[in-house]
Formats: C-alpha cells, structure tokens, sequence
C-alpha cells in the first residue's frame, strides 16, 4: 500500500478575540484570566476612544476617526459604513502586525475584533430595528471575513448594559448622555444575539451570572483549550493554492 508523503501540521497558535460593552470587565477579567498561565498569550490592545499610542497605520486610522467622531466614546462620525471599512482596516492592519507571532505557535488575543465593528456599525445603519440590525452585523462579519481572516475564538464577555456603563463613567470620568447609555444597551443586546448565530467560536461570559473568579476562570480555559489542531489561515481574498498565511504550505493541500 502506498501513501501519499504526510504533510506537515500548521503549527500556527490561535487568534482569540474578546468582545463586549465598554465597561464590560473584558481586559480587566482576561488580563485576570491569563495570569495564571505560564504559556501567556500576546496581548493586543483594543481600539477605542481611549486606546492612544498603538504603532504605525492602525493608529493613524483610529486617529482619524477620533477626530472625525469629536470626541465621541463609540467613534460615530456620521457615516456608519464608510467607518466601519476603516475600522476592518485597523482590524486588518493589527492581524498583519502579528502575523509572524501566529506564524510561531504564540496565542494572540486582540481585545475588540471585527465583532465590535460588526455590531456598533450594524446598530448604526438600523437603530431602530432590531431584527434588520442583526442581520447587518451577520453581514458585515461576512464582510469582515474578506478582509482577513475571524478570530478561531471570539469569548463575549456581557453584563447588564446599565452595570457596564456605570463601570465605564468610573474609570473614564465621565457621564453618558442619554443617547449613548441607549446605544450602549441595543450594543448589548445585539453582543448577545450575534455571538448565538455562531456558538462554534463564540463563548459567553455572562456576569449577571458568574463573579469575576468564575468568569476570570472560564476565560482561562477557553484561552488554553484555543490550541491544538487548527487549520491553516487563509488568506480570503486569494482562490484555491494561495499559501497559508501562516506556515507558507499551500491551502489546496490540506486535508479539510
Ligand atoms: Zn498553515
């Protein structure tokens, strides 16, 4: 019997995601979650109002949109779509900076992904649907995913919207208006939904239900169990035979 020459795994590490409300607890409990692990994933900061200092193009583009939203903690300029490529742009951008990472077996953890810009944008474009907004951020994932490649792993961490947004006037002394704790609680609503269309990578933190220690813990599992056999990284905008973004071997030749 003969047997075609064995192909060598990817030995990638994994690409997690952690997502929420502002004021949700997602760096405080994963840096709390990773803590306790000797093999520590690489760390990338979230994008926001707040987050100054990031190296290079994403910065550049997240400074644009600051100024472009004046100030405005969600980054709303008045042009839903044309932020939200912008915003997959950053997201595009931070991947390309860890590629090499990914590439040697380092688990990546990027607070915010592309579910962030999917659910603010979609909330935007439909602020008074719901159901059209769900489906939105459905699609502009599908968007997302054209750009680079989803997280293997997104953990949602949720709360009441009214708890995180006390949370965040806390730490960023300030105070909401109105109309920003209402788009903070659709924002949260609509977390929720979108992380059910797609139970294989999401993972729910719900804090309504577990304490910090149980919710710290649970990320810490998840983040450890992200390992193992994943499959190459595909490029999406390349056909068949493009080469793994990570390991270089092309797709074709993977066994699915
Ligand atoms: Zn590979």
């Amino acid at each position: 019997m003969t047997t075609a020459p064995v192909r060598p795994r990817c030995r990638r590490g994994p690409l997690i995601s952690a997502e929420g409300l502002n004021g949700v607890g997602k760096t405080y409990l994963t840096n709390r979650a990773v803590e306790a692990l000797s093999a520590k994933p690489l760390m990338l900061d979230e994008f926001s109002q707040r987050a100054n200092g990031r190296p290079g193009l994403g910065e550049a583009l997240l400074q644009s949109l600051r100024e472009a939203s004046i100030g405005d903690p969600f980054l709303r300029g008045g042009t839903p779509m044309a932020e939200a490529l912008l915003l997959m742009a950053i997201k595009r951008h931070d991947l390309d900076t860890v590629l090499p990472d990914l590439a040697r077996g380092q688990a990546v953890v990027e607070g915010r992904s592309v579910d962030t810009t999917a659910v603010c944008q979609a909330l935007l474009l439909h602020p008074d649907d719901p159901d059209a907004a769900l489906q939105t951020a459905v699609d502009l994932l599908g968007l997302a995913s054209s750009f680079r490649p989803l997280p293997d792993l997104t953990i949602l961490v949720t709360d009441d919207a009214s708890k995180a947004l006390e949370r965040a006037q806390r730490r960023d002394r300030c105070v909401f208006t109105d109309e920003q704790a209402e788009f903070m609680r659709g924002a949260c609503v609509l977390f929720e939904r979108l992380a059910a269309t797609d139970p294989v990578r999401y993972r729910v933190v719900d804090r309504r239900h577990v304490d910090e220690y149980e919710a710290a813990g649970q990320i810490r599992e998840w983040i450890k169990g992200a390992g193992g056999e994943l499959g190459c990284l595909v490029e999406p905008w390349q056909g068949p035979g493009a080469a793994c973004m990570c390991c270089g071997q092309p797709i074709s030749a993977v066994a699915a």
